[in-house]
């Protein structure tokens, strides 16, 4: 797989393991190291980040997981997309608040906040999502629908594709799981 994924596949695996060290992409992160408050030169395209003091923290140090993916699969899944796995509280300021955080797929240097999911299945390995999120510059929340396949972040850069009835059952289930009417 070349292209721009795999830089991101890479930065994913900050925690310390064999295929880090295997990997030259990510050669430049220490094995050690591993600092509470992420730099913003180290970003992975998923972290966690503060809706108050804006902090922000890796994967590993919050939820225990390598990435969005492991955490799909590890917490979210299992959990039966209960929505309170997907709010934590703030290291910095202990303000319960702390979330998911991601760029904006097609615009740069706009941050969201993962603030709902929902998925269907696991049909297999494949996961497909829909997300309700809030960007930083507006008090709208959006919905971004996007899938995992197996541990890999590919599928979160691209979107699911529903039938009207499975549609119809990720409605519901954001429904209950909010507890919102939707749409
Ligand atoms: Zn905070």
């Amino acid at each position: 797989m070349a292209g721009p994924s795999a830089a991101l596949v890479a930065l994913t695996r900050s925690a310390p393991s064999s295929r880090t060290r295997s990997n030259p992409a990510a050669g430049t992160v220490s094995c050690a190291a591993r600092v509470p408050v992420l730099d913003a030169g180290l970003m992975p395209p998923y972290w966690w980040e503060c809706c108050d003091c804006r902090a922000k923290f890796d994967f590993q140090r919050i939820a225990g997981v390598r990435g969005m993916p492991d955490f799909v699969w590890d917490h979210l899944v299992p959990a039966g997309w209960d929505q309170s796995v997907l709010v934590r509280p703030c290291p910095t300021c202990r303000k319960v608040c702390l979330r998911v955080g991601y760029q904006f797929p097609r615009r740069n240097n706009v941050g969201l906040l993962l603030i709902h999911a929902v998925g269907l299945g696991p049909i297999d390995d494949y996961v497909p999502m829909m997300w309700e999120t809030q960007p930083d510059d507006s008090d709208d929340t959006f919905f971004d629908f996007k899938y995992v396949r197996g541990r890999s972040v590919w599928g979160l850069n691209k979107p699911a594709v529903f039938s009207r009835i499975n549609l119809r059952v990720l409605f519901g289930m954001f429904a209950e799981k909010t507890g919102q009417p939707f749409p």
